[in-house]
């Protein structure tokens, strides 16, 4: 029989090993943390929604038109796994009657997004994101609130160095106007607009302002700014937020090219970047408002405003040397020859006051010394069939080489 290809992972996934899971905690303890702090609830939806409920949506977005991972007909509902978690979010909170309850809803989910994007270095296939929505709250209080967090859950990971960039995109009383003005500044230029941002002249023409395309870039200049376009209501609101902004001492510069292609999206919008990237890296947390997503999905219109960040790109930012390695156990029990009972036995004791890992294989003892050291242990217990059948032990320090003999009942005393 030819031996068949090892089988791989799949395209733009990737494992989390062992090795990468202090940083990985570290992001994910000090987002439950932060997020409690600020009084949110966890919730966990299903990674799978129907396909519609992302659909109706998020139609003209990447993550959606091009990137959705959908099952054609299971049973009788087209599903889709979820893309991002605010709409099962939203979704949840009218499902299960949250909106019945206190208002608003501070919430948070961590938890796996799949997008079919192009796989490169902190873009996968699947990835991990750690939600905040507030739902049922329309002040601008929430989304400067929304922001510190975001903040303070990166600067706890050790991220100091970050840039902010905020802007406000109005609503559905101010943005038709300032999208015609937007519209008749871009038209006389259609023809020197590459292919896509010809289609969101008529379409989407915010997502102008967002092209990363070089030779566009100089036509932003002297466009019309959204933010100067505000309606009253919508510019109280966004210099209340800078004003917040300020007061909790958070640095932030106003990018008037910062936008969100749907209509749902209303107000306030920011991106939070590593300090030292330019403009085309990837941003690590991106939030904003969303007072017309509920009635998007079919429910009561209610405001809300959160943030999804990236937990793998928040990983890849920590400096691994900054968390002290653990050792995968704490005692390696290491029996001198075949010793399984034994050797069990004496681990199950250790086991209440330690982590500890057994070797049981038939290796001379010099070899499993120096597994014992790779994998960090703090104490080695050597049993040899002598000491076994007299229920002795000898325990072995491995950062001073100090060696004891002792009884197996008094093993937990000594190794607490
Ligand atoms: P978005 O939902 O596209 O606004 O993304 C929110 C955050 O999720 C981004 O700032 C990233 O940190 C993270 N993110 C989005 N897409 C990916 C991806 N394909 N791979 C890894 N992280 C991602």
């Amino acid at each position: 029989m030819p031996r068949s290809e090892p089988i791989k992972a799949a395209r733009g996934v990737h494992d989390i090993l062992p090795a990468d899971l202090p940083r990985w905690r570290a992001a994910q303890r000090a987002a439950e943390e932060t997020a409690t702090r600020y009084g949110y609830e966890e919730i966990i939806t299903p990674l799978i929604e129907q396909a519609e409920l992302i659909e109706r949506i998020g139609a003209d977005t990447d993550a959606v038109s091009k990137e959705l991972y959908r099952f054609e007909k299971r049973g009788t509902q087209n599903l889709a796994l979820r893309p991002e978690a605010t709409a099962g979010v939203v979704r949840a909170y009218f499902e299960n009657g949250l909106n019945q309850g206190p208002k608003p809803s501070r919430l948070y989910l961590i938890g796996p997004m799949f997008r079919y994007d192009k796989p490169q270095q902190g873009r996968y296939r699947q990835f991990y994101q750690f939600n905040v929505e507030v739902i049922g709250g329309g002040s601008p209080g929430f989304d400067a609130e929304v922001i510190e967090l975001a903040q303070e859950w990166l600067t706890e990971v050790g991220l100091q160095d970050l840039r902010l960039e905020v802007n406000s995109i109005g609503d559905s009383r101010c943005r038709p106007a300032y999208l015609e003005k937007l519209k008749e500044y871009y038209r006389p230029l259609q023809s020197q607009l590459g292919g896509d941002s010809q289609l969101r002249l008529e379409r989407n023409p915010l997502r102008l302002l967002d092209s990363k395309v070089p030779h566009e870039q100089q036509f932003k200049q002297n466009a019309p700014k959204i933010n100067d376009h505000l309606c009253e209501e919508c510019a109280a609101h966004w210099s209340m937020v800078k004003r917040l902004l300020d007061a909790a001492e958070i640095e932030h510069e106003v990018n008037p090219y910062l936008v969100r292609g749907l209509d749902y999206y209303t107000r306030t919008v920011f991106e939070f970047y590593p300090g030292g990237a330019t403009g085309q890296q990837d941003a690590l947390v991106a939030g904003g408002r969303y007072d017309g997503l509920a009635e998007a999905e079919g429910w009561p219109s209610t405001p809300g405003v959160g943030f999804a960040g990236g937990i793998d790109r928040v990983t890849e930012q920590i400096d691994a040397t900054a968390i002290p390695p653990r050792p995968a156990a704490d005692v390696v029990v290491l029996p001198d020859g075949e010793l399984p009972l034994e050797a069990a036995e004496v681990a199950r004791i250790c086991r209440s006051v330690r982590s500890v890992a057994v070797d049981y294989e038939p290796k001379s003892l010099a070899a499993k010394m120096r597994l014992a050291n790779r994998l960090g242990a703090k104490w080695v217990v050597l049993l040899t069939p002598d000491e076994a059948s007299r229920r002795m032990a000898r325990v072995r320090d491995m950062s001073s080489g100090a060696q004891e003999q002792l009884d197996w009942a008094e093993l937990p005393t000594r190794l607490a």
